[in-house]
């Protein structure tokens, strides 16, 4: 117990916060609410307002945004309610529906707009009493790591990063389009490529001059093509890929894209650190489901932290290890959900193609699947 003390009075910081993306910004919130003091180690360069990338949310990341009082924050133009969702195979007799209405939903996600959300979160940090945003490293009882993907401190402890690159790569943009939204979120699985449209805009632009988040993803060199011809031409290809279906689309913003694929860390924590967000685990974004597991690793994080033994300190191993237990089985889950149906679709197989088109309009008529299958999504 005295070493335990002298301990604590040595560290400045109960927490440090590595990486202010989502996940970090909400993670410092989150453990200043206990009233924890959290060190924020902030980016050199400041990147903020520049992500294009519309994010689906479930309703388990808005009830916590909604409790660090950011949700509310945020302006009607930033959030849009989805309330149906349309999928298309490849085939005309291949496609799926869900819809809030008949599962007795007030809506299925919500669509948020990246870069207004970090900056909604960036201003909740500033004014919030027990944190200190620092640029270097500050002693702490316990190092959060949510640097992303790429974590060099991840990488500087030794964590293996066990990756399955797709040699995929997703496209990302504004969009604007001749109809409106009608709150409807749209997917096309065009084998090899997934286009989806995600409302974007707020209520107004359900019926008026609607926007649409882009995320498009297929093999590199395809990417690499549409990255490269001018936005006229990339309109076109739009499109031709979303077979009009949508309206009109034209790009509003530049074109930014990421190389996708499946990642973990082989550990998750150790004496003294722990790992969140994408500095964990990456999955393809054609579920909209990596933040969404990141903010979930918050909560869980949170609770385990608050629910610890009056004796137990912030870094203790074993403690940290109850929080991984609760996440790697349902991050790991979703990431098998994901790159199953990554591979279904891109089978080129005429009888895959058949069976994957039949099975969707299967799905389609089976109410308690459908259910299921959205519940799952809302909780990850
Ligand atoms: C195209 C695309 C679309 C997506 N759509 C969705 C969606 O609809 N819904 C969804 O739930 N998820 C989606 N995702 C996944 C989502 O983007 C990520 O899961 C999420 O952004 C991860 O957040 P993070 O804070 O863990 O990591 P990041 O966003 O990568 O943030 C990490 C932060 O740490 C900083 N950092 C890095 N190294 C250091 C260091 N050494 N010291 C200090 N700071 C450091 C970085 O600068 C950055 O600010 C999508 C992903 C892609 C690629």
């Amino acid at each position: 117990m005295q070493r335990y003390l002298q301990s604590r009075a040595m560290d400045s910081y109960d927490v440090l916060v590595r990486g202010s993306g989502i996940v970090g910004k909400s993670l410092a919130l989150s453990l200043a609410r206990q009233g924890l003091r959290i060190a924020l180690l902030v980016d050199a360069v400041d990147a903020q307002g520049s992500d294009v990338r519309a994010f689906a949310m479930n309703a388990a990341s808005v009830a916590l945004l909604r409790g660090l009082k950011v949700w509310d924050a945020l302006p009607a133009t930033a959030t849009t309610a989805v309330h149906d969702m349309h999928i298309e195979g490849d085939a005309a007799n291949g496609s799926l529906d869900f819809s809030a209405w008949s599962q007795r939903l007030s809506e299925l996600a919500w669509i948020v707009d990246a870069a207004v959300l970090e900056q909604a979160l960036a201003s909740a940090v500033k004014f919030a009493p027990h944190i200190t945003q620092v640029h270097s490293e500050v002693p702490a009882t316990l190092t959060a790591l949510c640097e992303g993907r790429a974590s060099a401190s991840r990488e500087a402890l030794g964590v293996v990063f066990e990756k399955n690159e797709y040699g995929h790569r997703a496209i990302a943009a504004r969009l604007t389009c001749s109809w409106g939204h009608r709150h409807t979120a749209r997917q096309w699985f065009r084998s090899p490529d997934v286009l989806a449209l995600l409302p974007f805009g707020g209520a107004k632009a359900a019926s008026g001059d609607a926007s649409y988040g882009l995320v498009w993803s297929m093999p590199e060199a395809k990417a690499q093509e549409l990255l490269a011809i001018d936005d006229a031409a990339f309109n076109s290809a739009l499109m031709q890929a979303s077979r009009g279906e949508a309206g009109e689309l034209s790009l509003a913003s530049e074109r930014a894209s990421w190389p996708l694929m499946r990642a973990q860390a082989t550990a998750w924590c150790g004496p003294g650190w722990v790992l969140l967000g994408d500095a964990a685990h990456v999955i393809h974004p054609l579920a909209g489901q990596g933040l969404n597991l990141g903010l979930a690793d918050v909560a869980a994080l949170t609770k385990t932290l608050l629910e610890r033994e009056p004796w137990r300190a912030l870094g203790d191993e074993k403690l940290l290890r109850r929080y991984v237990r609760q996440r790697v089985a349902p991050t790991q889950a979703m990431g098998r959900v994901t790159e199953g149906l990554l591979h279904l679709f891109a089978a080129e197989q005429p009888a895959v193609r058949e069976l994957r088109n039949r099975g969707m309009s299967l799905v389609n008529q089976l109410s308690p699947l459908k259910r299921w299958l959205t519940t799952r999504a809302l909780d990850s």
